[in-house]
């Protein structure tokens, strides 16, 4: 996620809901504040946790032969861009798998930096 979007999320979840804490770290630890990639943790020694995980996800796929080739899309859910249709077929070259089940592998891929930025940037494909 940007910097704006971190920042906005370490200022919602600074302080804890249930008990007040702001801190985190230190020895016993106090609470924790995580960002990866596109997910944010944040938890608390009360026991409170919050995960905002805003990682494209798997919503759909269709595929259809035509003239003995598979060919298809693939919908995916994008954070603050909605739903969109991926070709298939480019997706699961460029992912590796052979399969349109393999959903984790699909979707691992999707979140590295090449994969995000090609799904963010590819031609939406068309289902008919
Ligand atoms: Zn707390």
């Amino acid at each position: 996620m940007n910097v704006y979007e971190s920042m906005e999320l370490t200022k919602k979840y600074g302080v804890c809901p249930e008990c007040g804490n702001d801190k985190v770290g230190g020895e016993p630890s106090q609470g924790a504040l995580i960002i990866q990639d596109e997910v944010f943790t944040r938890s608390c020694k009360c026991g409170w946790k919050v995960v905002i995980d805003r990682r494209i996800k798997c919503c759909a796929y269709m595929t259809n032969k035509r003239k003995g080739k598979t060919t298809g899309i693939y919908e995916v859910s994008i954070h603050g861009q909605g739903h969109k249709y991926l070709p298939l077929n480019d997706l699961k070259e460029l992912a590796g798998v052979k399969r349109v089940n393999q959903t984790a592998k699909i979707e691992d891929w999707l979140n590295t930096t090449e994969g995000r930025k090609w799904a963010l940037e590819v031609k939406p494909a068309s289902i008919y």
